[in-house]
């Protein structure tokens, strides 16, 4: 029996990144490709083939050192039956069957769940979460969801769409479209394209700000109002306050409902540290039940860009939910 290591795969809108991850959910090797959506599914799936066979290639590893290849996919997938159903920024992606592809090319295990659903699995394991079993993990960055974890065990819903967090409505009337086709969903309020927008909206209204100035001439990005706020510009810490306060209330409501002892926050805009995460704290202390937030704790994310790579690679061992899982030969 010798140990064999895993292929993680995170499948994106623009990019698909693949790492060769082992036991203890250390990347070994990774490898960042175009995901060139607009060439459709099977050109993807082939980038993704690919890319897998260059990294073993590249590494000098045989195919017979891989135990399997997880995929996390930012969509609506089914993990039991390996199909993708539909993938809302990725055209094209409609009952796919991935796992089935990727098993007969490559000749090993393949696995697949949604995206968020493997970065709070590899947080749980390997990241922020390790040594906790009841765990919100949400990501909030161009999108905002969230994978659950109760008493050890991913939570995957009866269609497997459970985690949906940026849809949960917080505002009842008045609020923005959202890309769901709903209205004051918690996404409209507090992601990335949300935080750019007040920043816009701050500029054409006349405030002066240091977001402008140092966005250049490119696009206001959310990295800019962070890097402005660390310079004291209070437009921009106010922009953050807001957004932690709208994360707050959605994060109040998952609090009493399901009672984690740790929240964590991971995603593009998570990268604020306590800019974003101290009004967050704030907003849950006052409006959650006191039972739930006695010792919970809201923290950032530790495993960063490779928590999606590493918790897909979990998805194809033997039980992704205990220790000592990684499947051997
Ligand atoms: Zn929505």
């Amino acid at each position: 029996m010798s140990t064999k290591f895993n292929i993680g795969v995170d499948l994106g809108g623009t990019d698909i990144k693949v790492a060769v991850v082992d036991c203890e959910g250390i990347v070994l090797y990774s490898d960042c490709i175009s995901t060139e959506a607009h060439r459709g599914y099977g050109h993807t799936i082939n980038n993704i083939i690919k890319a897998i066979k260059n990294i073993l290639q590249k590494n000098n590893l045989d195919i017979s050192q891989i135990g399997g290849i997880g995929v996390g996919c930012p969509g609506l997938v089914n993990p039991e039956t390996g199909v993708v159903k539909f993938l809302p920024n990725i055209p094209g992606w409609i009952n796919i069957e991935l796992t089935d592809i990727i098993e007969k090319e490559l000749g090993l295990k393949a696995g697949i769940d949604n995206d968020v659903r493997c970065a709070a699995l590899g947080e749980y394991r390997f990241g922020a979460g390790k040594g906790y079993s009841n765990i919100v993990c949400i990501t909030v960055g161009t999108g905002i969801g969230s994978g659950i974890i109760i008493n050890g065990q991913l939570v995957k819903g009866a269609n497997f769409s459970a985690g949906e967090i940026g849809h949960m409505i917080l505002q009842d009337t008045g609020g923005k479209f959202c890309g769901c086709g709903n209205t004051g969903c918690f996404e409209t309020l507090a992601s990335g394209p949300s935080i750019v927008e007040m920043a816009e909206n701050y500029i054409m209204g006349g405030k002066s700000s240091k977001f402008r100035e140092l966005a250049g001439d490119d696009p206001i990005t959310p990295e800019i109002v962070a890097r402005a706020a660390g310079f004291g510009d209070e437009v921009a810490k106010a922009i953050f306050r807001q957004a932690g306060y709208w994360i707050g209330i959605a994060l109040t409501n998952v609090v009493n409902l399901l009672d984690p002892e740790i929240i964590i926050i991971g995603g593009g805009i998570a990268k604020s540290g306590n800019l974003l995460l101290d009004p967050v704290r704030k907003t849950v202390q006052q409006r959650a039940l006191k039972t739930a937030t006695e010792n919970l704790q809201i923290v950032e994310a530790q495993l960063g860009n490779d928590a999606g790579v590493i918790g897909a690679s979990l998805l194809v061992c033997n039980n992704n939910n205990k220790k000592n899982t990684c499947i051997t030969g």
